[in-house]
């Protein structure tokens, strides 16, 4: 499966709902609209556009709508792997020359 982010929205912005990292922009295969869904980059939650496009706590329906999507799984799955790998390097103490 291939998973394509070549689309950025740029949008005002807001804190992600879960760990209040400040978000302005969000990648996906198309420009993201009132009512879609995005992923923090910074800790893998869900967010959810607002009508002003600031990011909200997705509703109990969009997040069922979403657990039972395999192909958005199968992105948040990505996602956190390479949220675990920044992690891990950042972690790792810096090599000596
Ligand atoms: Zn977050």
């Amino acid at each position: 499966m291939t998973i394509s982010f070549t689309t950025e929205t740029r949008h005002p912005e807001s804190p992600c709902v879960e760990c209040g990292h400040p978000l302005s922009a969000s990648g996906g295969p198309c420009e993201a609209k009132p009512g879609d869904l995005s992923l923090c980059i910074y800790c893998g939650s869900l967010n959810a556009f607002a009508d002003d496009m600031t990011l909200r706590m997705p509703t109990v329906d969009e997040f069922l709508e979403v657990a039972a999507d395999s192909e958005f799984q199968e992105a948040r799955r990505a996602l956190m792997k390479m949220i675990e790998d920044r992690k891990f390097s950042i972690d790792a103490p810096a090599k000596k020359p």
